[in-house]
């Protein structure tokens, strides 16, 4: 689950990390009372959307007054924001963060992520802040310095202190940026964050370390104990089939081809794709049904995939353990009914009650094309599809 810049602030500044003061607004009005509230003479209006790039895409301003946060604010919310992240059709701006303008010396970059090669939380950090870290990645890496994180000790003072100083902090600020560092790394900790990052770090004038940008994202599977972040989520920001699927209790993912794949199990499912692909072909999501998918589940499954206007045809690839072949053929026979199916659909089913699934499919009298291996049926889908 993804959250707000202004959300993660909150959260920073719980673990005593410094952000500049600010206010959430979704209104014009409410942007300059908050500009009131806050005082200063400088100003940034910042576009809430769950991607970063904001800044070159025209979300991020300075206002010098309380006229320019007035006119600023209202040229940011509502417009449709467009930055790397986004894709071309760009993001609705609901929701701004007013904040006082940070007189900023240096811009540099701190990260942390669940490293799986180690298994420890990888703490990343870079002098050069304020830019894409990816591009940093490639051009420089040497100008990233990794700390594995020993899940005993937590990140120690002195592991702080060294990255600190590799990435330029001068000697007086070096304890406030350990503040920084070990408050992000308990706040991740404790959060059951799966990526934390502050893009920039600043230092001020005044010597101070500031997290101007902050972004985390969390696993799902541990929001369970977290409800005060459950209530952060933003459905806004989330893909609407994505959202309906979860309240299904289905794993489903919107993926740019033009070839739904319903499948039961994650790894069958990257498989197809993997076929699908081999065969010049791309999916147009995933979707895992999962072990015990009742025929109501699969309905709503092919609903789901066919609510997605670029999707030109279907292939079903099921294996039957504990899901049974006719329990996805009834449901894919429903499904088809009640969505008047338009799009070519093949299936493929191995496994328990296939046979059964194989006559219920041929007795519907729709033209469903059956394949019997994976080869077959992602070959077949590709040429329906590109005959079309
Ligand atoms: P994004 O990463 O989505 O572009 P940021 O929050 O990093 O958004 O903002 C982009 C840039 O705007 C920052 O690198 C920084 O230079 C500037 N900026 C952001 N917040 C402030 C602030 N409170 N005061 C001064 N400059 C800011
Ligand atoms: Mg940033």
């Amino acid at each position: 689950m993804k959250i707000h810049e202004y959300q993660a602030k909150e959260i920073l500044r719980r673990f005593g990390v410094a952000t500049p003061r600010g206010e959430p607004c979704f209104s014009v009005e409410e942007a300059v009372r908050a500009a009131e509230r806050l005082g200063g003479s400088r100003w940034v209006v910042k576009a809430q959307i769950h991607a970063g790039g904001r800044g070159k895409g025209g979300g991020v301003k300075l206002a010098r007054s309380r006229d320019e946060v007035r006119t600023l604010a209202g040229q940011i919310l509502g417009m449709q924001l467009r930055t790397h992240q986004t894709g071309p059709e760009g993001r609705k701006v609901r929701r701004l963060l007013i904040e006082e303008g940070a007189d900023i010396v240096s811009e540099l970059y701190v990260g942390m992520v669940v490293d799986r090669g180690t298994q420890k939380v990888a703490l990343m950090a870079s002098s050069e802040g304020g830019m894409d870290i990816e591009e940093v990645a490639a051009r420089t890496p040497e100008k990233i310095h990794k700390v594995f994180v020993d899940p005993q000790a937590g990140l120690t003072g002195a592991e702080a202190d060294e990255v600190a100083r590799r990435i330029g902090v001068p000697e007086g600020s070096v304890p406030q940026a350990r503040g920084v560092l070990q408050g992000l790394y308990r706040a991740f900790w404790e959060s059951d964050a799966s990526l934390a990052e502050i893009n920039p770090l600043v230092l001020t004038a005044e010597g101070r370390v500031v997290a101007l940008d902050a972004k985390m994202n969390f696993d799902d599977n541990a929001l369970f104990r977290h409800a005060d972040i459950v209530a952060m989520r933003d459905l806004d920001e989330e893909d609407p089939a994505e959202i309906e699927a979860s309240q299904f209790d289905l794993s489903y993912i919107s993926l740019d081809g033009n070839i739904g794949c319903l499948v039961n199990g994650a790894g069958l499912a990257m498989a197809t794709m993997d076929t699908i692909k081999l065969y010049g072909a791309e999916p147009a999501n995933f979707l895992d049904v999962g072990g015990g998918a009742t025929t109501e589940k699969v309905t709503e499954a092919f609903k789901i995939m066919l609510r997605n206007a670029r999707v030109k045809g279907i292939l079903v690839n099921i294996f039957g353990g504990i899901m049974r072949c006719d329990t996805i053929a009834e449901g894919v026979v429903a499904a088809a009914r009640e969505v008047k199916l338009h799009v070519p659909l093949v299936v493929r089913m191995k496994g328990t009650n296939e046979n059964i699934g194989r006559k219920i499919l041929a007795d519907s009298g729709l033209p469903i094309i059956s394949a019997d291996n994976m080869g077959e049926a992602a070959q077949k889908i590709v040429a329906a599809v590109s005959g079309q």
